[in-house]
């Protein structure tokens, strides 16, 4: 027998990771080796993953480990090696998306204020959810019930043997194809099912006449519950591990039928995940998904923009252990801050009542545009469409008031599977989407595979920079079948709708000859075999390489419409990194020399009689829209929920003054400049006078200063005065900060000078009870937001004169005991002399 000690030197102790290395080492060894840990006096099997877990071995931990049998001198050698230089280094921390070089948004002050319980993320897909919070993939066995009854134990443990080697072939199979985190995660997991101890335990329920279900949940328990008393909050959350295996033995054993997918919601749930496929996401009922929080995923994930069309709201970059002991617990999901509210108080609750209520009032004005078509002001008309990754999101597509599909991205019918869909297979999709689209256009773009959307069955390797390597058009010579197969179904789905072809990264006009020849073989194909197609099937590109901007004119003598792919144009032309948070400074439309590539392509399309649009992230964002209706595109296609707001902005523009715009911003040096531009436009675009009706309210309902000054702000937005009400809420607590701006005798004024108000206002409302506002009490509320560049001193002129103003008594009564909006209105008018 030999021993030796050594000091644990991990920081997360000996977790599934880590033990799955020493099981490893000892399983080739003949000896029995124990490993005891000093401190709980705890000893365990070195060649069980779960038994080694059992000991809750933590950082600092003497440990004891001793040998005996026949190899013993071998093994002791070995493991002291490999215990002292290669141990302290095998447990790397899991990755997480949330890089410490990415700061996160600051949240708006009236959310802070309240000291609200939360977590926060990325934002990248907005709304507010609520639901059961619940961990995809997490399993309650206690939930189970009807357990399947026993056959014999002989027939049992058969059952469990088929059982176990088809959870070690699927964990193995998936490790083939799995990179960094996911791995080493698999892998834990296949050392759990191959665990000694696991499967001794599984065994001894069985021989004692238990079914093969009975035997996996009494085996999760106990392996469970030993975790669970681990002292480390780390290793307890590693039970997840074992819950996981388990349930995957289930399934093995008795098919996914009997032990559904956990993909199945059962009430509403915010999901949270480490990282969840496309495929997966798919599966989700979306009418129970109320939100999804991924630990992994940047913002253009094909999980995300999925989770964008779907209007699901969504954070990224969370960690999903910082939630584990909210799990099951009621929470709030807001897609906009990015944040996880974990503890619904009260204010919480008003607080998001009056963001619903927000959303509500500016939905119901959009819907009115949702089914007319985008005009500008003098009746200029867009056409609006939608991006979509999948056939079964056409219909919602349409609901939302898309007037055709811009862009079906279709890789991801390629993605999260073993194989290539077949021909009949993508054929019935695109018949699906045609359905849905009654006779609209649908642009399907082939495959755009390889760079962040890898595709494992196709074997292609890891390259340094996937951007710039094997992507898109340029793997089709390789898999020159698989584009053949593709361009059969969408020549075949088109003699059911009117489907248009469209290639992406183009960069030369060798690939247009080659993609044209190409498609010539399969028409010729499909004629001699008789198969019906639209003989006019239009082909375009994706115009998202910058050397095409250079040969626009001769590829609009092969092509017959282009899509401007404004992500990878902006990347391609910047040189700059779309995923890389360290250069996302860089990574900005606005650049004057990007606009300046937009307007030559779009005038040069135009010039030769053929059609461009765009389909890029771009095409959401309120603000860059000016400048997109002054480029004179002939379609911009986003993501479904956006159209209907689209649509309303496009109706207050006027496409002429859009183009004056684009002129300037073409003409500034830099990004600031163009965004101080669009800032000045925005002032410009409605006269509103600085006291209106609409923006003051009686006798509200509002308990604290961040109910006010919330509910004000908010009402600013939704008259259409400013964008960001969050921002314009900031600049007025930046005030308060210095000195509360409670005047005394029961009035306060709030007042900012900011760039974040559009048409300065005086807003007002008069509260059912006094607040407390600083030292002071505060029943009527009397907000000045001037915008920063209006004219002088206006802003400390209306302050001074209102401060005297409310000093003399009788203007305070006719204030505090007006009966209508109109009486405040008409009085700040005359006394301010604004008439
Ligand atoms: C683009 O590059 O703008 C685009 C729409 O394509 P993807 O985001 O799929 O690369
Ligand atoms: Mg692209």
């Amino acid at each position: 027998m030999k021993t030796f000690s050594f000091c644990c030197e991990l920081l997360n102790g000996v977790h599934a990771r880590p033990a799955s290395h020493v099981e490893a080492l000892c399983n080739q060894f003949c000896s029995e080796i124990t490993w005891q840990n000093q401190r709980t006096g705890m000893s365990g099997n070195a060649k069980s993953v779960l038994s080694l877990i059992g000991t809750d071995t933590l950082l600092g931990d003497e440990c004891l480990i001793t040998i005996s049998g026949q190899d013993e001198d071998t093994a002791l050698d070995q493991l002291k090696r490999f215990l002292t230089n290669e141990f302290p280094h095998c447990d790397e921390p899991l990755q997480n998306s949330q890089s410490s070089d990415v700061a996160l948004a600051p949240l708006p002050r009236n959310f802070s204020n309240l000291n609200i319980d939360h977590q926060q993320g990325r934002a990248v897909s907005d709304g507010i959810g609520r639901g059961i919070l619940s961990m995809m993939g997490a399993v309650n066995f206690d939930n189970l019930d009807n357990l399947p009854s026993a056959l014999s134990p002989s027939d049992e443990q058969q059952q469990m043997k088929h059982g176990l080697a088809s959870v070690v072939k699927s964990i193995s199979i998936q490790l083939t194809s799995s990179e960094h985190t996911e791995s080493q995660v698999l892998q834990a997991h296949l050392s759990i099912v191959n665990d000694e101890e696991f499967q001794q335990t599984i065994i001894r329920h069985l021989t004692e006449g238990r079914s093969c279900a009975e035997a996996i949940i009494a085996t999760a328990k106990h392996f469970g519950d030993m975790i669970k008393n681990s002292s480390s909050q780390y290793m307890k959350e590693r039970e997840l591990d074992i819950r996981d295996v388990c349930y995957q033995l289930l399934q093995s054993i008795y098919g996914e039928e009997r032990f559904v997918s956990q993909t199945q919601l059962l009430e509403p749930t915010v999901c949270l995940a480490q990282d969840l496929t496309p495929s997966q996401f798919l599966e989700l009922d979306k009418s129970l998904l109320k939100g999804l929080i991924l630990s992994h995923g940047g913002s253009t994930s094909h999980t995300v923009i999925l989770a964008r069309s779907f209007a699901i709201p969504t954070i990224v970059g969370l960690d999903a252990e910082a939630l584990s002991e909210c799990i099951g617990s009621h929470v709030i999901l807001d897609g906009h801050l990015g944040v996880i509210v974990t503890d619904i108080t009260k204010p919480v609750e008003r607080y998001y009542e009056q963001e619903q209520k927000v959303k509500q009032i500016v939905a119901t004005r959009q819907a009115k545009y949702r089914d007319l078509a985008a005009t500008t002001k003098e009746g200029k008309a867009y056409e609006i469409a939608a991006n979509i990754a999948h056939s079964v999101e056409a219909p919602q597509a349409f609901l939302n008031g898309a007037e055709a599909i811009g862009l079906f991205r279709t890789e991801m019918l390629y993605m999260d599977r073993t194989c290539a869909p077949d021909e009949n297979e993508l054929y019935n999709i695109f018949c699906q989407a045609c359905e849905a689209a009654n006779g609209k256009s649908i642009i399907v773009r082939t495959i755009d595979i390889g760079g962040d959307k890898p595709v494992a069955y196709l074997n292609i390797p890891a390259e340094n920079n996937p951007f710039l390597g094997y992507r898109a058009v340029r793997i089709y010579p390789e898999f020159v079948e698989m584009f053949k197969t593709q361009l059969r179904a969408i020549l075949r789905a088109s003699a059911h709708g009117n489907l248009k072809i469209m290639i992406p990264m183009i960069s030369s006009m060798e690939e247009i000859l080659w993609v044209k020849d190409v498609l010539a073989e399969v028409r010729q194909e499909l004629r001699k075999e008789q198969v019906p197609f639209a003989e006019r099937v239009p082909l375009g590109i994706m115009l998202e390489v910058p050397s095409i901007a250079f040969i626009i004119d001769q590829c609009c003598e092969e092509i017959d419409f282009f899509s401007i792919g404004s992500n990878d144009l902006t990347q391609y032309l910047m040189a700059v990194d779309r995923d890389n948070a360290k250069v996302v400074n860089s990574y900005n439309s606005l650049n004057p020399a990007f606009l300046r590539t937009l307007d030559h392509v779009v005038r040069e399309v135009h010039r030769h009689g053929k059609w461009i649009g765009l389909c890029g992230e771009l095409g959401a964002k309120g603000s860059v829209l000016p400048l997109l209706i002054g480029l004179g595109l002939d379609e911009i296609s986003m993501n479904a929920p956006s159209i209907a707001a689209t649509k309303e902005r496009i109706s207050k523009l006027d496409s002429r003054e859009c183009r004056q715009l684009l002129n300037k911003a073409m003409n500034c040096r830099t990004v600031h400049e163009v965004e101080h531009l669009l800032a000045q436009f925005r002032m410009t675009q409605a006269e509103a006078p600085l006291v209106a009706k609409d923006c003051i309210s009686l006798d509200l309902d509002l308990r604290s200063k961040e109910e006010v000054i919330k509910t004000l702000a908010d009402n600013l937005f939704i008259t259409g005065r400013c964008r960001y009400p969050n921002k314009l809420a900031d600049d007025l607590w930046a005030r308060e900060d210095v000195f509360s701006t409670g005047l005394g005798f029961g009035f306060a004024i709030p007042h900012t000078k900011s760039e974040h108000i559009e048409q300065s206002a005086i807003s007002v409302c008069r509260l059912a009870n006094p607040i407390a506002w600083g030292d002071e009490q505060a029943q009527f509320i009397i907000m000045l937001t001037l915008n920063k560049h209006a004219a002088g001193d206006q802003h400390m002129k209306i302050f001074s004169k209102l401060a005297r103003k409310i000093m003399h008594a009788d203007f305070r009564d006719q204030l505090m005991h007006a009966s209508t909006d109109e009486q405040v209105e008409a009085l700040l008018k005359q006394e301010l002399e604004l008439v």
